[in-house]
């Protein structure tokens, strides 16, 4: 049976006194109940862990005598100078509930993993009393330790002399008013061999410095009254976070062990104010000693030997305020009070502020990722983005998207200037041998060879060529060197070709060597290798371009990647598993182009497009009319300047005048010159159309087309994972997220 009591007993109870009721202390109006309820509310709901909550700290030396007065003020028996000290926080609520009822459980310390959190969590005691907190407290306080794994006697397996962990006491009844305490380790400053060691001086004193510097926290700063309180390292460190002393308040204890008189002088000197005055203050109370187990209290409720001792000189002369527990106690709540008036405003919009920056870290989680379908959907999603810029890209709708406001990543004005440079280069440059030009008078029908003759390739200065775009080979080499197997980093062969004439030595000896038995005119092997020779130039030209559009395919790609992917790590993840296919979907762009150069220069040459005879038969009506320039006269009968007739003999002549050989060479110039300009336009078409825009670009297997929605649902469970997987830590971070939120949702309702 639970007993239904209050347990609102200033001192300890022993069970002697169990059942004598104490009432609440006279001043038990508080300056704000309404907002110490809520502030208590928010704590039931461990919401100090993410908002300090205002409360009172005891902090002080060990054997100070901080866990006494605590049992002192709040009635919790405390073991008092067991063992070595306090090895972790105690907090000790008062909470009021229709129900008398201690509920002993741990607060984990934020910085455990998932699992010891887990295991903290589940430990939980509930008492209907004081006297039976008492009896079993020595077995709950053993059961603690191996739960925060301290290392005792009793709990040799543990691992750590001191915890961070906090164990957490309510004490719940339908008069306990708003009060919460804390004691923490003392601070000690010999570390004794074998049982404390520097790190472990160190965590305590973070320990306590984490309590006292939040300006919520009244410090009770606690001394000895028996030892010279100058000495105490504890008014230092409360000085260094509280300057103005607004929050310290002095207790002093054990003031029946001062024996001299010059002594107790010093301890009425701080009580009175007359010496080293702290704002709050000094305090003098006497607790429970060591042997000492009479704890009979008289009507009021002050046990009878602290105030047998304070009516004694020279502690009765002291302001009776200042005096016994009490009084401290008193004095405590309306500290509290104060303080939660004061920093009320100032939680609410804390815990906004907490709350907002909550919700940020989430949405920088993205969507959660546990399951393969959720792991999916993320991936796919991410996937979608990227092909949705790629599209954009491709139409140069640039418009769409802010990454376009980087130039690099215009991906397809970027291929087309290549593709024109390419164009302008294999005209400049393409050839080995330049032709000659037959020089002709213009004629009447003559406008459209004019206009074709224009881009004729002598007329390098002409076309601008874009010098930017070529391949830097160091550049590449150490920004992307897994390109290096793929692309041509060789410099540009240079723009020189020696002028072909129809003479030369190079037709000339061509013919010499290979012609057979030909009647009267050629093979067209010859044909063929002279072909060859005059585009030696194309292989090289050729990859360097494609080199070129594949560099920028590629920095748009990996730029792209990066922009979609939310992290680093992602990013990676997905560039380590695509990037053997897009190796392989660059390498065949290029194989492509290869291959197209191959087709054009080791087949027999042959076209079907008409210009190639329109260009020959100008070419040969050129050389004619060449011929027939010097015989030429004007034509009396027309009016126009250059009207000319020729006597039908010298026609004869011009044709007829000419030795096989010389003839078959002027055929071998005339068909090369119009067989190279239809096959360089035709080659430098296919090289955009299949080599670059249906293998690099736009085709179905295009690096561009890789990374899709497609690709994601074929991954099987592993690399989903590998790439999509959440690591532990980020899964630990989500929960901690999702329920830091829902407790400061919570807190923003509970102070409204
Ligand atoms: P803590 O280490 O600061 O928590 O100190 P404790 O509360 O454990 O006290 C250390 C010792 O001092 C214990 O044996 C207490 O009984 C004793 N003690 C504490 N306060 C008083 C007091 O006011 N008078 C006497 N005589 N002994 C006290
Ligand atoms: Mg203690």
């Amino acid at each position: 049976m639970k007993l239904k009591r209050s347990l609102l007993e200033t001192t300890t109870a022993t069970p002697s006194t169990m059942g004598s009721e104490i009432k609440p202390p006279a001043s038990g109006i508080l300056t704000s109940p309404d907002r110490l309820r809520k502030i208590d509310q928010l704590r039931e709901k461990n919401i100090d862990v993410i908002l300090p909550l205002p409360t009172l700290v005891a902090v002080g030396d060990q054997s100070s005598g901080k866990s006494s007065l605590l049992e002192s003020v709040t009635g919790i028996p405390f073991p008092r100078g067991q063992e070595l000290c306090t090895r972790y926080a105690t907090q000790i609520t008062h909470r009021r509930d229709p129900e008398v009822q201690i509920i002993i459980t741990i607060i984990p310390a934020p910085q455990s993993t998932e699992a010891e959190k887990a295991s903290l969590r589940s430990y939980r005691k509930e008492l209907s009393s004081t006297t039976e907190l008492r009896d079993q407290f020595a077995k709950i306080l053993d059961e603690v330790n191996v739960y925060m794994k301290i290392k005792t006697v009793k709990n040799p397996d543990g691992e750590k002399t001191f915890s961070r962990d906090i164990l957490k006491i309510e004490k719940c009844g339908p008069t306990e008013d708003y009060l919460t305490v804390i004691d923490v380790p003392g601070i000690f400053r010999l570390t004794s061999k074998g049982q404390t060691t520097e790190s472990d001086r160190n965590l305590v004193r973070d320990m306590v410095t984490g309590f006292i510097k939040d300006k919520r926290t009244i410090i009770l700063a606690v001394l000895p009254a028996n030892v010279d309180v100058m000495t105490q390292e504890i008014l230092a460190l409360a000085e260094q976070y509280d300057p103005d002393g607004e929050r310290t308040l002095g207790v002093l204890t054990k003031p029946d062990l001062v024996i001299e008189r010059s002594a107790k002088e010093a301890v009425c000197n701080l009580v009175a104010g007359r010496k080293k005055a702290l704002n709050l203050g000094y305090y003098l109370v006497k607790n429970r000693g060591g042997d000492d187990n009479d704890d009979s209290k008289d009507d009021s409720g002050i046990r009878r030997k602290e105030r047998d001792l304070f009516q004694q000189s020279p502690w009765c002369n002291l302001p009776q305020e200042r005096v016994g527990v009490a009084a401290l106690r008193e004095r405590l709540q309306d500290l509290l009070g104060e303080i939660t008036d004061k920093a009320y405003p100032e939680l609410r919009s804390e815990a906004r502020k907490k709350l907002a920056e909550a919700r940020e870290q989430q949405d920088a989680l993205g969507p959660p990722r546990q399951t393969e379908r959720e792991q999916q959907q993320y991936l796919a999603q991410i996937a979608a983005k990227f092909q949705r810029i790629v599209r954009a890209a491709l139409e140069a709708n640039y418009s769409t998207h802010s990454a376009f406001d980087e130039h690099g990543l215009r991906l397809i004005t970027q291929v087309v200037s290549i593709i024109d440079t390419f164009n302008n280069r294999m005209r400049q440059k393409g050839h080995t041998y330049s032709f000659v030009k037959v020089e002709t008078e213009p004629s009447g029908d003559a406008a459209a060879d004019k206009a074709d003759d224009s881009e004729e390739e002598e007329d390098a200065s002409e076309h601008g060529v874009d010098k930017n775009t070529t391949t830097n080979a160091k550049e590449v080499r150490q920004a992307f060197p897994e390109l290096e197997s793929i692309i041509h980093m060789v410099e540009e062969p240079s723009a020189e070709f020696t002028v072909l004439q129809d003479n030369s030595n190079w037709i000339r000896n061509m013919y010499n060597e290979s012609r057979g038995i030909e009647l009267g005119t050629f093979s067209p092997i010859i044909l063929a290798s002279a072909f060859r020779d005059q585009t030696t130039k194309w292989s090289l030209m050729t990859e360097h371009h494609v080199s070129d559009i594949i560099l920028s395919i590629h920095k748009f790609i990996l730029s792209i990647l990066k922009l979609v992917c939310s992290d680093g790590k992602l990013f990676e993840a997905i560039k380590s598993i695509i990037m053997d296919d897009l190796l392989a979907r660059y390498a065949s762009g290029m194989d492509y182009a290869k291959f197209l150069v191959q087709v054009e220069r080791e087949k027999k040459p042959y076209t079907v497009n008409h210009y190639f005879s329109s260009n020959l038969q100008k070419a040969r009506g050129d050389r004619i009319s060449e011929a027939l320039k010097g015989k030429r006269i004007h034509d009396n009968r027309c009016h126009a300047p250059a009207a000319y007739v020729v006597k039908f003999d010298h026609v004869k002549s011009a044709i007829t005048n000419k030795s096989n050989q010389e003839h078959a060479q002027e055929d071998i110039h005339d068909i090369l010159k119009s067989y190279y300009k239809v096959s360089r336009k035709r080659f430098v078409d296919n090289v955009w159309l299949y080599a670059v825009d249906h293998h690099l670009l736009s085709g179905p297997n295009s690096p561009l087309t890789l990374f899709s929605e497609q690709w994601v649902l074929g991954l099987d469970e592993d690399s989903l994972n590998a790439i999509a997987g959440e690591s532990r830590s980020t899964r630990d971070k989500r929960k901690e997220l999702t329920k830091k939120i829902a407790d400061l949702e919570e807190a923003l309702r509970i102070l409204k």
